[in-house]
């Protein structure tokens, strides 16, 4: 529920701040070099579901809004087809600028950004945490002592794991990252199907 005084609004402006002046990370002269934007997250703050992606593309870090390109489009498609609105989730990335050519997050920018991501999950405080591609499902399950369970994705995606927050229990769902049906459409059916894991992850309370 919406709480007067909780400052979460001012909580979040403050990680961006930290975001667009983080001069140690090194991906900050490459935007700086391109005109670029970091991309901090946008949604709902009181949001049940956050979704975590990788780190931003060349259109999100244009326009400084997560999943705002071509995956972008899948992720809207596969929201629509369980009914849920884009502003009532949460969307973010571990990573907060984009690595030079759309390569891989490095697990040492990983590490840099990984802490802005932690206090994003402890101040919305959601309810199910869906991992989107395999550089989220590593670091958000290490961070919730799932290391155990870490499994290809492949193997993975579509199950709901149940973890401790601070703030209460939380359900994580990590899923196939939706840039994957650009290059595989048959796999659009999987994840359509593994979407219906959130709605009934939201309907029936943790354990
Ligand atoms: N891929 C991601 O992982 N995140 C984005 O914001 C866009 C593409």
């Amino acid at each position: 529920m919406n709480d007067p005084q909780d400052n979460r609004t001012e909580l979040l402006r403050a990680i961006r701040d930290e975001v667009v002046a983080f001069k140690e990370s090194p991906l900050y002269k490459e935007r700086i070099r391109n005109r670029a934007y970091p991309v901090i997250g946008e949604g709902n703050h009181y949001a049940e579901i956050m979704f975590i992606g990788e780190a931003p593309g060349r259109v999100e870090a244009q326009t400084g809004r997560p999943f705002a390109g071509p995956a972008g489009k899948i992720l809207d498609e596969l929201l629509a087809s369980i009914g849920i609105a884009r502003k009532d989730v949460y969307i973010t990335n571990v990573v907060k600028d984009r690595p030079p050519q759309n390569r891989d997050p490095l697990p040492e920018e990983i590490g840099h950004y990984g802490p802005f991501l932690d206090r994003q999950i402890e101040i919305i405080k959601p309810n199910v945490i869906v991992l989107l591609g395999r550089h989220s499902m590593r670091y958000v399950m290490e961070k919730f002592d799932l290391s155990r369970q870490i499994e290809p994705i492949s193997k993975i995606h579509g199950h709901v794991f149940e973890a401790s927050a601070p703030y209460g229990k939380v359900k994580i769902i990590p899923l196939y990252h939706p840039a994957v049906a650009l290059y595989n459409p048959d796999l659009k059916d999987v994840m359509m199907k593994d979407f219906q894991k959130i709605k009934e992850a939201i309907e029936i309370p943790a354990s």
